[in-house]
C-alpha cells in the first residue's frame, strides 16, 4: 500500500485515496496544501485573475431548499438592477483592468429576460472594446438560450452541481422535474454543446453529505472534464428548509477547513482548470479566500454587485462585504493577495489552460 506522501505524488487517484486525502490532519494536512501549492505555482503559476461578480438579480423561479434568495422566501425584497447600474460596474471592472465580470442572477427564462441579456451582453462588449470578459451565472436555461448568449458575447458559464450525488441531489432540492438532477447535469452538457468554458461545483457540509460523496463529486468533475470549479462551504440560512437539519452539521471551521481541502485535492487531480476561491470562505473567516489562494485556488470574485442591492442577495447568512463599494473591496483585496504570495493578472482573461488543450 502507498503511503500518504506517495499519493501526494499519483496523477490519477483513486476513490479511497480521494477519501484519504480529504480525512488528512496533523502533518499530512501541511503535506496536502504544500504540495497542492508547488503544483499550483508549476502548471498555473502565482498569478490571480479577478472576475468582478455583479449579482443583477434575486428573482428566482427555483426553490432550492439551501438557498436564502429562494422563490419562496417571502422577507427578500426583490430586485433587479437597471441596464445603466450593470454597465457602470462593467465599466468600474474594465477600468480597473479586472479581465472579466461574472453576471450572477436568479434563475428566469423568460422570453423577456432572455432578450434582455442578449442585449446587455452586445452593450457590455461594446463599452469595453470587446475586451471585458463575460462569464454568465443565470441557472439552467435551453441549449437555444445558451447558444444566443454565447452568440452576443458571453463565453465562460458557471452552474454548480452542487452535489453529483443524484440522492443527495434530490435531499436538498423540492421533487419535481423543474429541479431534476438529470436537468441540470443536461444544462451542463448543452453549455458545452453552446461552447462555453464552463464551470461547476458543489457545497461541503451539507447535511447528509459524507466524505465519500465529496470524493465522489471530485471524481465527477474529472470526468466531466470542466474548465473551471468554483464550490465553497454550505452555509445555513435561516429563512429555508434545510435549516431544520442544522444539528447534522459539521462546525463552520470545520466546513471551511474541508473546503480548502477539497480545493487542494482538485488541484491534484486537475492541475490545469481554474479554481475560484469561494466567497463563502470569506462568510466563515475573514481571510478564507486568501488561504484557499495559498493552497490552490487562482481566481477570485470581487463583489461589484450596487451596495443596494447586496443585502438581497443573501444566498446564506453572514455574507460579506454588504457595505462595502466597489474601490475598498479592491483596495483591501490588493493587500491580501499579496500577503498569500499571489500576483494579481490585471487585463487578462485568464482563461483555464485546460480549456485550451481542450
Ligand atoms: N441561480 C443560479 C446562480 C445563483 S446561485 C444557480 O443556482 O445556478 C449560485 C450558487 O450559490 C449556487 O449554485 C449554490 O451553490 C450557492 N449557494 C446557494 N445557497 C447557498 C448556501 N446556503 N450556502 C452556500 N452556497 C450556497
Ligand atoms: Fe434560485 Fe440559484 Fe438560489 Fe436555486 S440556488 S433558489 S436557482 S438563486
Amino acid at each position: 500500500m502507498k503511503t500518504f506522501s506517495e499519493i501526494l505524488q499519483n496523477k490519477e487517484f483513486t476513490r479511497d485515496e480521494l477519501v484519504l486525502l480529504l480525512n488528512a490532519e496533523g502533518d499530512e494536512r501541511q503535506q496536502l496544501f504544500q504540495r497542492a501549492k508547488s503544483v499550483k505555482l508549476e502548471i498555473v503559476g502565482n498569478k490571480v485573475y479577478f472576475r468582478g461578480l455583479i449579482e443583477f438579480s434575486n428573482i428566482c423561479s427555483k426553490d432550492c431548499l439551501y438557498c436564502g434568495i429562494r422563490k419562496s422566501n417571502e422577507k427578500v425584497l426583490r430586485y433587479e438592477a437597471t441596464d445603466e447600474e450593470i454597465l457602470d460596474a462593467c465599466r468600474f471592472a474594465w477600468i480597473n483592468r479586472f479581465g472579466s465580470v461574472v453576471l450572477q442572477s436568479g434563475e428566469i427564462s423568460s422570453p423577456t429576460f432572455v432578450k434582455r441579456m442578449i442585449s446587455i451582453l452586445r452593450k457590455i462588449k461594446e463599452i469595453s472594446n470587446g475586451e471585458l470578459g463575460i462569464t454568465l451565472s443565470c441557472g439552467e436555461q435551453t441549449l437555444e438560450t445558451y447558444r444566443q448568449w454565447r452568440e452576443s458575447g458571453a463565453h465562460r458559464y458557471l452552474l454548480r452541481i452542487e452535489s453529483s450525488n443524484p440522492e443527495l441531489y434530490r435531499k436538498i432540492h423540492p421533487e419535481n422535474d423543474f429541479h431534476s438532477f438529470d436537468r441540470r447535469l443536461q444544462a451542463l452538457k448543452d453549455l458545452k454543446t453552446a461552447g462555453y468554458q464552463v464551470g461547476t461545483g458543489v457545497m461541503i457540509g451539507m447535511p447528509f453529505q459524507s466524505i465519500e460523496d465529496l470524493a465522489d463529486d471530485l471524481l465527477f468533475l474529472k470526468r466531466m472534464d470542466v474548465d473551471m470549479v468554483g464550490m465553497g462551504p454550505y452555509l445555513e440560512h435561516e429563512d429555508t428548509p434545510l435549516y431544520k437539519f442544522r444539528s447534522l452539521l459539521k462546525t463552520k471551521l470545520e466546513r471551511f477547513d474541508l473546503a480548502l481541502k477539497m480545493i487542494a485535492t482538485l488541484r491534484l487531480l486537475m492541475p490545469d482548470i481554474n479554481i475560484a476561491a469561494a466567497t463563502a470562505l470569506q462568510a466563515i473567516d475573514p481571510a478564507g479566500r486568501e488561504k484557499a489562494l495559498t493552497i490552490g485556488a487562482n481566481i477570485l470574485m470581487p463583489n461589484l454587485t450596487p451596495c443596494k442591492y447586496r443585502k438581497e442577495y443573501q444566498l446564506y447568512e453572514d455574507k460579506p462585504c454588504l457595505d462595502e463599494d466597489a474601490e475598498l473591496c479592491r483596495n483591501c483585496l490588493e493587500a491580501r493577495i499579496e500577503l498569500a504570495g499571489c500576483e494579481i493578472g490585471y487585463g487578462e482573461w485568464g482563461n483555464s489552460k485546460h480549456f485550451h488543450k481542450r
